[in-house]
């Protein structure tokens, strides 16, 4: 069951990896569970100009996290929340999370999935502004 999971996800994944590259990581690990690559990253220079998003400190495409600098260990968590929620509705968990973001905007209470992230987490609401 988990292979095929991670075979709904995987365009997210490649999605994930393709822009880890462009993120510019410099150290990896992995969760086992759930399975995720964790990308410690330069920047997210390329994510800049999408709305509400300048100072976004960490990020999760299908089974790939990426940790900027200003990431915190609550910030993995969360992102590995994300993660779970890839693996809970594979496939159309990234579309989901796409139309909850354009309709809700990418903050809690109104978005659901960054709710459920933020309150188990319990990580810093928001972004890092700066940079
Ligand atoms: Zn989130």
């Amino acid at each position: 069951m988990k292979i095929l999971i991670f075979l709904l996800n995987f365009p997210w994944t490649v999605i994930g990896l393709l822009t880890s590259i462009l993120s510019v990581p410099w150290s990896v690990r992995f969760s086992k569970n759930p399975p995720a690559i964790i990308f410690y990253i330069r920047s997210f220079w390329w994510c800049r100009w999408i709305p509400r998003h300048k100072g976004i400190r960490a990020m999760a495409t299908g089974h790939v996290v990426q940790m900027s600098k200003w990431a915190d260990d609550l910030d993995l968590k969360h992102e590995i929340i994300h993660v779970e929620q890839f693996m809970r509705y594979p496939f159309i968990s990234g579309f989901l999370l796409l139309i909850e973001t354009i309709r809700h905007g990418p903050y809690p209470p109104r978005n659901k999935y960054e709710k459920e992230a933020y309150e188990r987490a319990g990580n810093r609401f928001g972004y890092f502004v700066g940079e």
